[in-house]
């Protein structure tokens, strides 16, 4: 830490400047001094502490005054200062989902803060549709785990499980191993057309009738869909 006295007139104190200063018990300290002595705190280019609302108006400026605040004696702590000094950063950003050629991921991926069962990172989203396989775990998996295949890989785990009609292998690969299921009631079925798997879009759910599944196909652009009941 660097104290610094200004002297004014007549070989009087008149500032005090302290730079360098750690957290902790020497914010604690100053804490105590400012309180002692009345003084305000004024961060580099960060809002001035006041201990009273009436000292707003002896600030040398409008730009300091209007965003001073004022933190009553008693609360007074090196943590009041540090608040002020360095604030909470901004919460992150949520990283961008993967894309899936044959699924929207509507309603089937929610926000999340903890690291994927699978591959121990934090992604920000965690799946929340079907996983089918003896050694797969239920929750958990994140999307890339998925996209990328590790999941498939790791646990043996599928995504889906019947495919309604005829396509390339590895298409069929690609929806059971690779793309997200289908959040259904009841055993989930993918459509195809065209020869190729069509893309899930959503479950449309009135009350009082049947959930039905939304697929387009990824080749003429038909809309397609299957239903079931609760
Ligand atoms: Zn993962
Ligand atoms: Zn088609």
């Amino acid at each position: 830490m660097l104290l610094t006295a200004f002297r004014g007139p007549r070989g009087k104190a008149t500032s005090l400047s302290f730079t360098h200063v750690s957290s902790g018990l020497v914010l604690d300290a100053l804490a105590e001094l400012a309180r002692r002595t009345g003084a305000v705190i004024m961060p580099h280019e960060c809002p001035v502490l006041l201990q009273r609302e009436h000292d707003r108006r002896h600030l040398p400026d409008d730009d300091m005054r209007a965003p001073a605040i004022v933190v009553p004696p008693a609360d007074w702590s090196g943590r009041a200062i540090e608040q002020v000094v360095s604030p909470l950063p901004e919460p992150p950003q949520r990283p961008v989902l993967p894309r899936f050629a044959y699924h929207s991921l509507v309603g089937v991926v929610v926000p999340t803060d903890e690291p994927c069962v699978c591959c121990g990172q934090v992604r920000g989203w965690v799946y929340t549709g079907p996983v089918f396989g003896a050694e797969a775990p239920g929750a958990g998996i994140c999307p890339y785990c998925i996209a990328f295949g590790k999941a498939a890989a790791r646990y043996g785990a599928t995504f889906n499980d019947v495919i309604d009609g005829d396509v390339p292998d590895e298409v069929a690969r690609e929806i059971l191993e690779r793309t997200p299921g289908i959040p259904s009631w009841q055993s989930p079925r993918w459509l195809t057309h065209c020869g190729d798997a069509a893309e899930y879009l959503k479950a449309l759910d009135a009350d009082g009738q049947p959930t039905s599944y939304q697929f387009r196909c990824r080749v003429c652009g038909t809309s397609l869909a299957y239903s079931d009941f609760t």
